[in-house]
């Protein structure tokens, strides 16, 4: 567990962590309130102001449900606030979340989501869907922890493996014609 948590975000997941070990748990999506709150919660309790435009940047990447891309974002918030914002500043606050564990980023799209585990630190799994695009998020550190001994073992300091697997998700494998 970081040492970082605040009592206030560790409470919050105590229940859903409970006494399983990191390595055992799922942790399905809150609700877009629940995360914007603990989205919040975890950025103060590193010092990080929840401006509104970071609670407005948040709010978009919860609502959007794919992964999405800054220029995404960008839009929406733009929608909402009623006001031209630049990319480029929604890319400095998703950078800003993934840094502070409140959104993830998936590398292979080029693409954030909000991070269903913002007190809880994973080597998540993404299972990409190239044909309807969703993403399906899975932590089941096995795995990562399988590529960080690789890793380790050829005199590599290994920071963050990253793991995502492109496929077709159950639905668009059941709508495929025989
Ligand atoms: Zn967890
Ligand atoms: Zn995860
Ligand atoms: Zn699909």
């Amino acid at each position: 567990m970081p040492e970082w948590l605040s009592g206030v975000v560790l409470s919050r997941f105590a229940r859903h962590i409970g006494t399983m070990t990191v390595s055992e748990h799922q942790h399905a999506l809150p609700q877009r309130g629940d995360l914007s709150l603990a989205a919040a919660e975890a950025m103060k309790a590193h010092g990080e102001q929840w401006t509104e435009m970071r609670a407005a940047v948040f709010g978009a990447l919860c609502e959007l449900k794919t992964p999405s891309s800054a220029y995404d974002v960008a839009e929406l918030v733009s929608q909402k606030l009623g006001r031209r914002v630049a990319a480029n500043s929604v890319y400095r606050i998703l950078d800003l979340f993934v840094a502070q564990n409140i959104a993830l980023r998936i590398e292979s799209c080029n693409a954030y989501v909000p991070n269903a585990h913002p007190g809880c630190m994973h080597d998540c799994i993404f299972l990409i869907c190239d044909a309807c695009g969703s993403v399906e998020h899975l932590d089941e550190d096995s795995v990562g922890q399988s590529v960080r001994s690789i890793a380790s073992g050829q005199g590599f300091a290994p920071m963050r493996p990253l793991i995502e697997v492109h496929g077709r998700c159950g639905t668009c494998l059941n709508e495929m014609p025989d």
